[in-house]
């Protein structure tokens, strides 16, 4: 990934893998929303060793310094990684929601037209079929384009302006989501869970 890769988020806003009662991951949130759900009891914190903890037990429990914690008025209490929802068991069809960011990852960000990687700053969203013709905004008429030729495309589609999609834009299946969704920072407190997920089970 090199130089493409984004600088990791911490604190707050750390990503954080969220299982559903079966221990199957269903997405991947940010800290913020994590203890939300923790502090209203929808769910548990695993630690390393797969212990479950509520959130007053997760509060007591003193932060290691080699963990990531937060400053609250109670003192630190460390950003989970893990979190096992209570009332959850399904797999949902489409943990990634629809992104700039998220569009540039599923295209590995490489102009669906030229095939050119020129970097992020370079790209842009294409609507294959333009949103002035009615094109909407969704995983299957979303692409990533490099400036020139969204600039060169316009305002026609890819027949008119003589252009060819590298490949059919789709939404992505949910173990693909979810590996996107993990390579921004991924934890080895994940890697049992992510392993784990066969392709066979995929909810398509
Ligand atoms: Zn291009």
């Amino acid at each position: 990934m090199g130089s493409r890769t984004p600088a990791p988020r911490t604190g707050l806003d750390s990503p954080v893998l969220v299982l559903n009662r079966g221990y199957q991951p269903v997405r991947i949130t940010d800290a913020r929303n994590g203890f939300a759900l923790l502090y209203l009891g929808r769910a548990r914190v695993l630690d390393a060793n797969f212990e479950p903890y509520d959130f007053p037990a997760w509060a007591r429990r003193p932060a290691s310094p080699l963990e990531e914690s937060i400053g609250t008025v109670r003192g630190r209490i460390c950003v989970p990684r893990v979190l096992l929802l209570d009332g959850y068991n399904r797999v949902p069809r489409a943990p990634l929601r629809l992104s700039r960011r998220h569009v540039y990852m599923r295209d590995d960000y490489t102009c669906q037209y030229c095939a050119q990687r020129p970097g992020i700053k370079e790209l842009n969203l294409d609507h294959v079929m333009p949103r002035s013709r009615g094109g909407r905004s969704s995983w299957e008429n979303l692409v990533t384009s490099c400036r020139r030729c969204n600039l060169e495309k316009g305002r026609s589609t890819p027949e008119e302006a003589g252009m060819r999609l590298l490949k059919r834009p789709v939404r992505p299946s949910w173990s693909l989501a979810l590996s996107l969704a993990a390579q921004r920072r991924r934890f080895v407190e994940w890697e049992p869970f992510l392993a784990a997920m066969a392709p066979a089970g995929e909810a398509e």
